[in-house]
């Protein structure tokens, strides 16, 4: 079994056998380091999980490696500290052989669980998937560099460590992935001791330059670097003439980033800049629905929870993640049977802000809507069932239901309805806002106009 197969299994168990809090607070974001027939060494992260999983977690730790591969192996806890310490050492074995280069082959700085496996794609963001993949498939040949651009949340650094991960599984090609932060911070340490270092520069040289691809994120954050830049610019040519890949992403276009240099700036567009555009309703909703599956609250989730929250929240999917993430902490404090709207509401609306959430104001409701369509609140609570008119107050009652407090039953009366119709117009609506798109955009608009 290889070492990726096995850590996936071991998580996939391991998870079914926990509940999901526990789960994602324990064991998540803990690391594979060391695997093979005899021992597992795995990197849970701070020394006070290391200290809980062990006091608490032992057996099922056991059993679980167990069943996982059969065997009776022993696994050893480390802390982020302790890995440091481990490879501080690895790296003064490798000093004293000469003539190794220190980072082949060492940390690319990947996490693991981005790939593309787990990014949903939409309308809004197919081109940078797709691209991104063609450079994972054919890293140095078909775009170089490859520059996704976009706002903060929308999955860049997703999709660098996705192409890193899939080259790193499909061939024997280097990868090295940093954040601008890091290649400033390395490259202001050659400055800071002094030109003369040769050791310095020859390691930095050795870091950047010994790699089949090159990922650099948050490139916006050269700005003012222009010594990094310069050194940006010798790193990117002498790589891009090898044919190695280069990837980079920032928050805006190479031609909207004024404060780099022409000259990179041109070279940023040899390649493909592709943009990343904050997701639409469907895809908010898709993002939900991946990011809950395989939790085992998932089942008791209504569908109008994940409405209210694709509804609710920004167009930002690190937003998104935060609404789930927030539900299954209160979940796992009150253990309710069902999580449907009203404990979504409950629950959500101080995340969501006020700026969203309308408190009470089915008027105020009524109004933009009968406005929007150029129609008066009265139209909308008589009973007449022109389909303009009945089409509108379907879209009112939706609005409320996902946006105030108001109990079912008392949009109803003010709408002179019955709880039951309320429901009605609300699956209607919703079920339609899936392929409707002018549909979409009228509520967002009249939402926009609610918050006026
Ligand atoms: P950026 O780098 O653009 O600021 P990130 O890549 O850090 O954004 O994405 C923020 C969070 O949203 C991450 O946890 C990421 O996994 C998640 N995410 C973004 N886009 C998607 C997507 N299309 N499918 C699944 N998860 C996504
Ligand atoms: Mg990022």
């Amino acid at each position: 079994m290889k070492s990726e197969e096995f850590w996936s299994n071991f998580l996939d168990v391991l998870n079914s056998k926990l509940n999901g809090i526990s789960f994602n607070t324990w064991f998540k974001d803990s690391q594979l380091i060391e695997y093979d027939e005899q021992n597992i060494i795995i990197n849970v992260g701070s020394p006070y999980k290391k200290k809980y999983i062990n006091d608490f977690y032992a057996d099922l730790m056991e059993e679980v490696l167990e069943i996982v591969t059969g065997k009776n192996i022993n696994y050893e806890l480390i802390t982020d500290e302790e890995l440091n310490n481990l490879s501080k050492q690895k790296e003064n074995v490798e000093e004293e052989v000469k003539d190794i280069p220190k980072y082949k082959d060492t940390n690319s700085n990947l996490l693991q669980e981005y790939t593309f496996n787990n990014f949903v794609v939409g309308d809004s963001n197919r081109l940078a998937q797709m691209s991104a993949l063609a450079v994972a498939e054919q890293p140095g040949k078909l775009y170089n560099p490859l520059f996704l651009y976009g706002k903060s949340g929308l999955g860049k650094t997703h999709l660098m460590h996705a192409i890193g991960n899939y080259i790193k599984e499909n061939s024997n090609k280097s990868v090295l992935y940093v954040s601008s932060e890091t290649f400033i911070n390395d490259f202001t340490q050659i400055n800071k001791k002094g030109e003369d270092n040769l050791d310095i520069i020859k390691h930095f040289k050795e870091k950047y330059r010994n790699v089949d691809v090159l990922m650099i994120d948050d490139i916006q954050f050269l700005r003012g670097a222009d010594k990094t830049q310069d050194e940006f610019f010798n790193t990117f040519n002498f790589l891009h003439d090898k044919g190695k890949q280069i990837i980079i992403s920032s928050d805006s276009s190479p031609n909207d980033m004024k404060f780099l240099e022409d000259r990179l700036r041109t070279r940023f567009s040899w390649g493909l800049p592709v943009n990343i555009n904050p997701p639409d309703y469907d895809l908010k909703l898709n993002i939900l629905k991946n990011k809950i599956m395989g939790h085992d609250v998932s089942s008791l989730i209504k569908a109008e929870v994940l409405e209210y929250i694709a509804n609710n929240c920004e167009s930002d999917v690190r937003h998104l993640e935060g609404a789930i993430n927030r539900l299954y902490a209160v979940t796992a404090i009150y253990s309710p049977k069902e999580i449907n709207l009203e404990f979504a509401q409950e629950n959500l609306k101080d995340y969501f802000g006020t700026s969203m959430y309308i408190t009470n104001n089915v008027l105020k409701i009524q109004k933009a809507v009968a406005d929007y369509f150029d129609l008066t609140i009265e139209n909308l609570k008589s009973k007449r069932r022109v389909a303009n008119i009945n089409n509108a107050r379907q879209i009112a009652m939706y609005i409320c239901k996902m946006t105030t407090e108001e109990t079912i039953e008392r949009i109803g009366l003010e709408f002179n309805r019955d709880h039951a119709t309320v429901i009605h117009a609300c699956d209607k609506i919703s079920e339609e806002m899936k392929k409707n798109e002018e549909l979409r955009r009228q509520i967002k608009e009249i939402k926009e106009q609610i918050l006026n």
